[in-house]
């Protein structure tokens, strides 16, 4: 894959980031490198330009309610059309949580402040008085990363899928999109929304090779990517199973000794 150069955009990543989510960054960078792909990585933060047609794959991690208020009126100026147009034109996306909501519709926080959101994603949300918090099981339905993925939740805000997008898969434990309907995350196009800190990407290595695909696919024509010895990052992503094998044993010993 020699040659190959890959433009990484990662926004705000001074405010936007909890729960290791530059390790996803990282992430990219290595399965690139390992495969002798460049990867370029720009930071944006508030005030800077984005041109749509500079980058073939964006990041933004998650965030406070209050550092989402600074980035959302960033966001929803020009950053967002630029966003919504590179995303049309095949540019790659993950967003974490808070960058998640702020990628939506809108966001109305359980403190009663709405953050428009630039509108990327079919979706609202709309926190609540009480927080999802603790690891999270999903099974992957994205064509290409089908399997189960794993990280962690900590989030107010309950967020509902229109049919503009669909879930990025079915939680097996947690939370998800909102504790109710049973989906997590959302997809439109190659952009991927999760609540799913952690860092993600390192123990979900499927899930970062289609982005790294898609990616590409933006200028380079590429049937796949060659594989790599994940053995580290299957051994990372069966601990976590396993710790929400212990969390959801403890959960069930709890329901029962409840007497519900
Ligand atoms: N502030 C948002 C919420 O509580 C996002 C949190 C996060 O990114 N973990 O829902």
């Amino acid at each position: 894959m020699k040659g190959l150069t890959l433009r990484l955009c990662h926004l705000y990543p001074e405010l936007m980031n909890i729960y290791g989510d530059r390790g996803n960054v990282i992430a990219l960078e290595r399965r690139c490198a390992w495969r002798g792909i460049r990867v370029e990585v720009s930071r944006l933060t508030l005030g800077d330009p984005l041109d749509p047609g500079d980058f073939d794959l964006f990041f933004i991690g998650g965030g406070q309610d209050r550092e989402q208020m600074l980035v959302c009126e960033d966001i929803s100026a020009e950053k967002g059309a630029a966003l919504r147009q590179a995303v049309e034109e095949g540019a790659a996306l993950l967003s974490i949580c808070g960058g998640y909501q702020l990628l939506g519709r809108s966001f109305l926080t359980w403190t009663g402040e709405l953050l428009p959101g630039i509108g990327l994603f079919d979706v609202e949300t709309v926190g609540g008085d009480t927080r999802f918090i603790g690891n999270v099981a999903v099974r992957c339905t994205l064509e290409g990363a089908e399997g189960t993925l794993v990280g962690f939740e900590n989030h107010s805000g309950r967020t509902r899928l229109g049919p503009g997008c669909r879930p990025l898969g079915q939680v097996i434990f947690g939370h998800g999109n909102n504790g109710e309907d049973g989906t997590e995350g959302c997809v439109y196009r190659n952009a991927i929304g999760t609540y799913l800190h952690g860092s993600l990407l390192p123990k979900n290595p499927r899930l970062a090779d289609w982005l790294i695909l898609r990616a590409l696919r933006r200028r380079h024509d590429l049937e796949g990517l060659p594989p790599l010895d994940d053995s580290l990052e299957e051994a990372a992503h069966r601990a976590a199973l396993s710790l929400i094998r212990r969390d959801s044993g403890l959960l069930w010993r709890a329901i029962r000794g409840s007497g519900r």
